[in-house]
């Protein structure tokens, strides 16, 4: 039998609703399974980090999936390493081929989400009006460090070259299935296209 394909995916700012449209393939993401390994599943289902991407070798993946937006630092620097990582990278829904909802909050500043979110809502209790700070002490004891709220919100095109993408909110299982089928005969379109059911 033929080496299977490896695969990746990347939750960035998303709700992980793509990924249940992988899931909603049903039998075809049995059959599929027989050809496909999962290398890489994060942070949602495999038991693999993000260092363990990261220490794998340039171009080890043959196909990439990110569903999600990208707003934190943190879901930029994953975003790089998946294309460095995998020698094709799917924009995978409507977050991450064009803002979706989330894109919304880029009318509005940084500073502005952050108050609302953190002070200005009824039910905050916050009367010193902390904000999420990129590194904390916590108990004296430990330095933790958390991911940046960057300016606004880009879709992986602006951050890293896309060969493909998949629409929908989330994705409907046959344009998933019919990714995931090209990818397993190893006919996929033209780069830059748009995978649909193709019916
Ligand atoms: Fe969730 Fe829709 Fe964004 Fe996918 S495209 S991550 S389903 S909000």
């Amino acid at each position: 039998m033929a080496d299977k394909i490896k695969i990746a995916v990347l939750l960035a700012g998303g709700c992980a609703g793509c990924e249940m449209s992988l899931v909603d393939m049903g039998d075809k993401l049995v059959d599929a399974l027989g050809h496909l390994e999962v290398a890489f599943w994060a942070p949602t289902v495999a038991d693999v980090k993000y260092k363990d991407l990261e220490a794998m070798p340039d171009k080890s993946i043959d196909v990439g999936f990110i569903d999600g937006m990208v707003r934190l630092s943190e879901q930029e620097h994953m975003t790089k390493v998946m294309r460095d990582k995998c020698k094709v990278l799917i924009a995978y829904g409507a977050c991450a081929s064009m803002g979706s909802i989330p894109g919304m909050s880029n009318m509005h500043s940084a500073e502005e989400l952050l108050k609302q979110g953190y002070i200005d809502t009824f039910s905050t209790d916050n009367p010193d009006g902390v904000l999420p700070q990129p590194e904390y002490l916590l108990d004296g004891k430990y330095n933790l460090t958390l991911p940046k709220f960057l300016d606004d919100v880009r879709v992986l095109d602006e951050i890293v070259e896309v060969d493909y993408y998949i629409g929908g909110c989330p994705p409907h299982p046959d344009f998933v299935a019919a990714a995931v089928q090209a990818i397993i005969e190893g006919n996929l379109p033209p780069k830059g296209s748009w995978i649909t059911s193709g019916k």
